[in-house]
């Protein structure tokens, strides 16, 4: 990604756009604005981000500098050279003078304390004094800002979420959210639309860009199949828990998970290749999830493992006793991470898809038992128990929904810009 004459939206005034250049500039008046951009010292800044692959030189030259001694400097101090270490995707603001020659470059990344990551990143600033270079780094604190979304599903949920520039993260938040109503590996339909209200983290006023630095989803409207679901991220004051409600007020936590499997690009994108109609648990007792051999799979209740080891046909196999006489089992696991006899949590890891045992290709067989006897894993998901807001809860929780209902309504007319339909 290039993009000429791109200023962060800075607080400090030192970071402030200097001038934008417009694509749309005939040839012939290029040479002519460069002359008066150098004739009044004017850097022109471009933004980039660092790629795993970067080297000083292929970072210069792709942020449009030519300038030795800046690549040489870049290589060789032990504060700048950490723009080429640990993971690529770097913010880099490079700004050069007219001949290609580095005035200055802004990098920004995580802060280096793991604990500061979800609030803090480093700056990391070399700037150039008459021939010499120095460099210094800061750590600062990230900012969030609301944002909203909306997107109508035509091939996938990733797809949707790309166009609609919402980050792969809070895709998966939404699924999340919604991973009671909706089993998104199976269920979503072509034409299902939602909308989100969700926190950007941004440094220096620009949308972060690195992985894992992502804000919470905090309000969304999913239409399934004909069918609205709405939810808002609502923090009880006076426990300080927070979880995902309905606008009526139940927790969107069921006792059931509808998916074994956390809903991502890689798993979203492997359960396209199946034929709905060859899924059906009644065939086999149970419902297949394809996905790659390595992917984790989750308990979808809490309860304690009953079953972690091999049998003929299941592979690997793990089996989970929840209350009510109810239990679930993951079959043809790569890797079993539980042992029999201990307790797991809702959500919690207990294998890896694999292809051990009766298998054709790699994926994960999920069967639900009431009593011993099998039953479809969605409708139990569906019917079990929510919780219900507490009382005192409830003035703060209504002035929350009607603030993002408001915001969801403005969030929906944002789609339709790229609708085919
Ligand atoms: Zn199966």
């Amino acid at each position: 990604m290039t993009a000429f004459g791109i200023a962060p939206l800075a607080p400090d005034a030192a970071e402030l756009p200097r001038r934008t250049l417009v694509e749309t500039v005939p040839m012939a008046d290029i040479s002519a604005q460069l002359d008066e951009l150098a004739s009044h010292a004017i850097g022109l800044t471009r933004a980039e981000a660092t790629r795993s692959s970067d080297t000083p030189d292929s970072l210069l030259k792709r942020a449009g500098a030519f300038d030795p001694a800046a690549a040489a400097f870049l290589r060789t101090d032990p504060l700048a050279r950490r723009v080429f270490q640990g993971r690529a995707g770097k913010m880099v603001h490079l700004t050069a003078d007219a001949s290609g020659q580095v005035q200055k470059i802004v990098v920004r990344f995580p802060a280096e304390k793991v604990e500061q990551q979800g609030s803090h990143f480093t700056r990391l600033t070399i700037a150039r004094d008459g021939a010499q270079f120095s460099a210094r780094t800061e750590t600062a604190p990230l900012q969030a800002q609301v944002a909203l979304g909306s997107g109508t599903i035509r091939s996938s949920l990733f797809a949707a979420t790309d166009d609609a520039n919402i980050p792969d993260a809070i895709a998966s938040q939404m699924a999340d959210m919604f991973s009671g109503d909706i089993d998104f590996h199976r269920e979503l339909r072509k034409g299902d639309r939602f909308s989100i209200v969700y926190e950007m983290l941004t440094a220096d006023g620009e949308p972060i860009t690195w992985d894992g630095g992502v804000g919470r989803l905090l309000a969304g409207e999913f239409t399934n199949n004909g069918k609205t679901y709405s939810a808002v991220y609502f923090k009880d004051s006076a426990t300080g828990k927070a979880s995902f409600y309905g606008f009526d007020g139940q927790s969107k936590r069921r006792a059931f998970l509808s998916s074994p499997m956390e809903f991502s690009r890689i798993t979203s994108g492997f359960a396209m290749r199946f034929h709905p109609i060859m899924q059906t648990w009644r065939q086999h007792n149970g419902v297949d999830y394809g996905a790659p051999t390595g992917t984790a799979v989750r308990s979808v209740g809490d309860g304690t493992v009953e079953v972690a080891g091999w049998q003929n046909g299941f592979g690997n196999v793990v089996q989970v006793r929840h209350s009510g006489d109810r239990s679930t089992v993951y079959a043809h696991l790569s890797k079993i991470d539980v042992k029999k006899g201990q307790r797991v949590e809702q959500g919690q890891r207990i294998g890896a898809v694999g292809s051990t045992g009766w298998a054709t290709g790699p994926h994960l067989h999920f069967e639900f038992r009431v009593g011993g006897r099998h039953v479809d894993p969605r409708a139990i998901a569906r019917a079990s128990e929510a919780v219900t807001l507490p009382n005192y809860a409830k003035a703060q929780f209504q002035q929350t929904v009607a603030s993002v209902k408001t915001q969801l309504a403005v969030a929906e007319t944002m789609d339709g810009v790229s609708a085919a339909d």
